[in-house]
């Protein structure tokens, strides 16, 4: 009898599994406890703006490998925008200066010495203190080792490493920062070119992804939430789903590729980081001004980051407080923040806002702090069969899509290994 792979959970996580097991020709059965696949990077139907929108807006760089080797694989690479140079503009709100972030192609950062290309306010020889950060030890903050002060700070690496982390780099894990560096500045600007999704998340991501599974026979059931796992012998012996249970024979795996919340209620003894942080979305149905970035960062305000996106101005609030204030005091607010931005290219913005929506994911991501990286799990289990995927688990990066598609695919690695090898026990 054939052996199977259940991947639960279809996520990016649980979705890069899967297309690598299907890949090498194993029999995958994918279960999803929601009605849809794609988990926190999705895109949906939003009735109060009678459009398609993601569930948050979502930003990839160039650099991004194993998402590049996704999207390229399940057919959703042409779905991608990927811009033509590593350039980023930013606006402070408190004193109205604008400026572009130019960052040169190759590894040598000659772009900190041209005023031109760097953070106005900021000298040469102020980008040498990220050398500490990049030689941090673990169990250290990202404010012990580097100045949280000053315009550099204020400029750059703040709202780098708070869209990066999604968490105040004051308290973020040193290690984990340094890492989001050297795989982005540490590279050029060959690996920091914006990438967004033309069509939303489910056009680039989810739905080839899903037609990749289809087309190679996988089945993937909706509403089948795992409940239970039986275990016996160090082994996963069955699964219970609200669906069903499954008895697995004993060349099956098991894959989860979950919340850290729903694998530690299945899984004894698992490590798992329970602290998160929010992400707020502000989204207008508007045409977007000709000639407005798609992508601007703000320093000084409430909006992090501002995206045109076709038909929509959507605003990003990292780390967001959910409760901080009411949905419509938001929504106005960041109204403000956007028509300043956007008067530059647009003149006539009334001061009431146009249709919104404000979604808010209030467990966005785990926090990036030096407790939470002590306790991300690993790939293997202490049961043989049974391995982990998902953002927050140990892949060496913040909670992001390259790190849930690289997590997917060691899981699928080490469970096409595992079972090699057991086949070749005697
Ligand atoms: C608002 C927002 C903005 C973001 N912005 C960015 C960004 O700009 N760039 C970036 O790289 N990343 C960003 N991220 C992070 C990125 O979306 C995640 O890292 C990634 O989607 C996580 O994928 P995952 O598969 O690990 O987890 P999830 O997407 O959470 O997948 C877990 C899946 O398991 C399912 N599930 C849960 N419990 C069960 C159960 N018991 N049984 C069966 N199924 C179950 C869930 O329904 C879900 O589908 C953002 C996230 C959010 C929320």
């Amino acid at each position: 009898m054939t052996s199977v792979v259940h991947v639960v959970g279809a996520g990016l996580s649980g979705l890069s599994a899967a297309v690598r097991l299907v890949e090498a020709g194993r029999t995958v059965m994918v279960h999803e406890a929601a009605s849809h696949a794609g988990g926190r990077c999705r895109s949906y139907h939003d009735p109060q703006l009678g459009m398609s929108i993601d569930n948050g807006n979502h930003l990839v760089l160039s650099g991004n490998g194993a998402t590049f080797a996704f999207l390229n694989l399940v057919g959703g690479r042409e779905a991608v925008a990927v811009h033509a140079r590593a350039e980023f503009p930013f606006i402070d709100l408190s004193s109205g200066e604008r400026w572009t972030l130019r960052i040169n192609e190759g590894r040598v950062p000659w772009w900190i010495l041209d005023p031109g290309r760097r953070v106005p306010g900021t000298q040469a020889t102020d980008y040498a203190s990220i050398l500490r950060l990049l030689s941090a030890r673990p169990g250290t903050t990202v404010s012990d080792v580097l100045s949280c002060e000053g315009p550099l700070y204020e400029r750059l690496w703040r709202p780098v490493l708070l869209a990066a982390l999604n968490i105040d780099p004051k308290e973020a894990d040193a290690t984990l920062a340094a890492q989001v560096l050297r795989e982005t500045f540490g590279e050029g600007g060959q690996a920091c070119r914006p990438v967004l999704a033309r069509g939303g998340l489910s056009d680039a991501f989810v739905d080839p992804a899903l037609r990749f599974l289809k087309q190679r026979g996988a089945v993937v059931r909706y509403g089948s939430r795992l409940r239970r796992l039986a275990y016996e012998g160090g082994r996963v012996v069955g699964l219970v789903l609200d669906n069903g249970s499954i008895p697995l024979t004993p060349g099956d795996g098991i894959i989860l590729a979950l919340t850290p919340k729903a694998a530690a209620d299945v899984v004894p003894g698992l490590d798992s980081p329970m602290d998160h942080r929010g992400i707020a979305n502000i989204h207008f149905r508007m045409e977007c001004p000709v000639g407005m970035p798609r992508l601007t960062g703000v320093v000084n305000g409430l909006s992090d980051w501002i995206f045109a996106h076709p038909g929509r101005i959507s605003v990003t609030i990292s780390a967001a407080n959910p409760d901080v204030m009411s949905r419509r005091e938001l929504a106005h607010q960041i109204w403000t923040e956007v028509s300043y931005v956007t008067g530059r290219y647009m003149t006539g913005l009334s001061d009431a806002p146009p249709p919104w929506q404000v979604i808010r994911e209030k467990r966005a991501t785990f926090a990036a702090t030096p407790g939470a990286a002590r306790l991300r799990s690993r790939t293997r289990t202490e049961f043989r069969n049974l391995f982990i995927a998902g953002d927050w688990t140990d892949t060496g990066l913040p909670a992001c899509i390259e790190g849930a598609i690289r997590s997917g695919e060691k899981a699928a690695r080490v469970a096409m290994e595992t079972n090699r090898l057991a086949a070749k026990a005697p």
